[in-house]
């Protein structure tokens, strides 16, 4: 069914240009008594084509028509058309063909051939053939004229790729061409590099890649949550805690993102009430969820269960929030002795607070909607850096 539908689309686009191509023939062919053949082959190719499209045969039609159709300057734009319209519907074989026979034809202007290159480009990119086009496109990143579109297909490869020195040297040339700056997104290739020594182990080099995102980019969040995770993994945990505290000024919403990560070092260091006096006024600038549950197990480790209780139920009566509820009734059922059944209730509510967020999205691109379980840095839908964040509202943050 739906590739009948492709057909008839592409029929649509094909048909008054091959029409057009056999008017063209037939008056030509009216002048010129020796092309009457070509004539007749071509009316007897178009009815055929015809044919099949009456007998609901739409793929052989399609090949009729774009056999009958010639690669001139007017039809060329038709044949771009149809190449991504195929690459569009996924069939990607026949889009590189198209675009193939397209580029070998001598008659097209230079233009031209370049448009039918990039859609080339395209068709590898979407085959995953990036060998082909990361050639292809450098290629065109030498020209002036398609130099900005060579290199947004070029850093969309080496991202995929996962080669960030390349995708640093061509963000450069991008920044110069265009003259908008990079140094937001070079700082998470910098960031990509210093994660992957980190995971090897290598914290001294991983540290380097770290500044050198942090100079790109000042406000880069991410630098700073990597720079604390390697200064406490060396037991530098005073200097962790100024990395993380660098977050709140350079992007809020990431604060979430802090707050495990600060209890960890102050405690390392005993210094829980340095933590509540600057989780406290964290709380009150932007009354986030997860800031208010570490502030929770705060003072329960310095006021005990009790504590903990009180200061939760109150800050419910403030802000409903379904983890704040759920919190609250961990530390209640822990506390309950079982008189009159109050235990087996607040069992029963936990249970439906428990299913409220169970396999819930904490996390949710602001460009493309995507919903996460986790942080990513870059989206896995549209690819935008930075773009997901925390959810906020009852449920969420
Ligand atoms: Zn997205």
């Amino acid at each position: 069914m739906l590739e009948s539908l492709i057909g008839l689309e592409v029929l649509w686009l094909l048909l008054p240009v091959a029409a057009g191509t056999g008017w063209l023939a037939a008056r030509k062919a009216t002048r010129r008594t020796t092309r009457k053949r070509e004539r007749g082959g071509l009316r007897s190719d178009y009815f055929q084509g015809i044919n099949y499209l009456l007998n609901e045969q739409p793929d052989k039609a399609i090949e009729v028509f774009i056999k009958l159709i010639e690669v001139d300057s007017e039809t060329v734009e038709t044949h771009l058309a149809l190449g991504n319209l195929y690459r569009r519907r996924g069939d990607v074989d026949r889009a590189i063909r198209i675009h193939q026979n397209l580029i070998a034809r001598e008659s097209l202007s230079v233009s031209q051939r370049t448009g039918a290159l990039i859609e080339l480009g395209q068709d590898y990119m979407s085959a995953g053939l990036l060998d082909r086009a990361e050639d292809l496109f450098s290629e065109l990143a030498d020209d002036a004229d398609y130099r900005v579109q060579a290199l947004r297909q070029l850093i969309d490869i080496y991202e995929r790729e996962k080669d960030w020195p390349k995708a640093i040297a061509s963000a450069r040339r991008l920044e110069k061409a265009t003259g908008n700056q990079l140094g937001w997104i070079i700082a998470h290739y910098c960031c990509e590099q210093a994660s992957r020594h980190c995971s090897e182990g290598d914290l001294e080099r991983a540290l380097k890649h770290v500044q050198q995102a942090r100079n790109m980019h000042a406000a880069c969040v991410r630098a700073s949550l990597l720079e604390a995770d390697i200064h406490a993994e060396r037991s530098e945990h005073e200097r962790a805690i100024r990395s993380l505290q660098r977050v709140e000024e350079q992007d809020p919403d990431f604060l979430p993102e802090t707050v495990g990560r600060l209890y960890r070092s102050f405690q390392a260091l005993d210094r829980i009430d340095a933590l509540d006096d600057y989780l406290s006024k964290l709380m009150n600038r932007y009354g986030w969820t997860s800031v208010t549950l570490t502030l929770a197990d705060v003072k329960r480790q310095s006021g005990g269960r009790r504590e903990a209780i009180l200061f939760i139920t109150e800050r419910l009566r403030q802000r409903a929030s379904v983890r704040g509820l759920d919190r609250l009734l961990d530390l209640e059922i822990e506390d309950q002795r079982d008189i009159g059944g109050t235990r087996e209730h607040l069992q029963i509510l936990k249970g439906l607070t428990a299913e409220l967020l169970f396999e819930r999205p904490v996390y949710k691109c602001r460009h493309c909607g995507f919903p996460a379980k986790s942080l990513h840095w870059q989206c896995p839908s549209c690819k935008h850096w930075t773009s997901i964040r925390p959810i906020q509202g009852v449920e969420g943050e």
